[in-house]
């Protein structure tokens, strides 16, 4: 499961699981957003939450574009995908309806003109593997590292309050992890506790 990193009205910003990261960080790095209630399709949420999640969604993205070096002159592409859930060789083993096993998604992919990765080349499209090779091909992927994670969400929740009109009610605090310090979303303020993969 991708860790949640922040939360709030809009729904959670997350990072990939250890070897899920599409885009190494050096290339640009990979972040997701889930929106505030799981949904099929985008058009399924209220206006109220389609709203929220669309502000998480460009707050998050300009939050990368800001904090991190390796993205100076590049650019975000917003992939909203989930295709690989739907493979008939995913579990549960099987042809299947998106309505009924896709959860609505959007992948945050940073693009750096310096990419070295074939697959990221600045300018040109990027390059997915097929579902049976998606194992070798994402583990050679950096994820972003806990300090660029904590600048991202400082940036993510002051871009919401700023431009977006947030109030402090609709953003939850996030704390750094107290053994890999990445930031743990979390609803109430206290005792640092650690994140689902080091308590794991
Ligand atoms: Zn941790």
């Amino acid at each position: 499961m991708p860790m949640e990193l922040f939360t709030c009205a809009g729904g959670a910003l997350c990072l990939p699981t250890r070897d899920g990261a599409l885009v190494s960080r050096a290339d640009g790095g990979n972040l997701i957003v889930n929106p505030p209630r799981k949904v099929w399709e985008r058009s399924e949420l209220t206006l109220d939450e389609l709203r929220n999640w669309s502000c998480l969604v460009a707050a998050a993205g300009a939050a990368m574009l800001r904090t991190l070096p390796q993205l100076d002159g590049g650019c975000i592409n917003y992939w909203e995908a989930g295709n690989w859930a739907l493979n008939p060789l995913a579990p549960p083993e099987g042809g299947k309806r998106a309505p009924d096993h896709r959860s609505m998604h959007l992948h945050l992919l940073g693009r750096s003109m310096e990419s070295a990765d074939p697959n990221w080349r600045w300018g040109e499209s990027p390059v997915f593997p097929r579902y049976a090779e998606r194992a070798d091909w994402l583990h050679e992927n950096d994820r972003l590292t806990p300090a660029e994670a904590q600048a991202i969400v400082a940036a993510t929740a002051q871009i919401l309050t700023d431009k977006y009109g947030f109030a402090r009610a609709d953003i939850d605090l996030a704390q750094p992890c107290p053994s890999c310090a990445y930031p743990v979303a979390g609803k109430t303020p206290g005792k640092p506790v650690r994140c689902v993969e080091c308590a794991a």
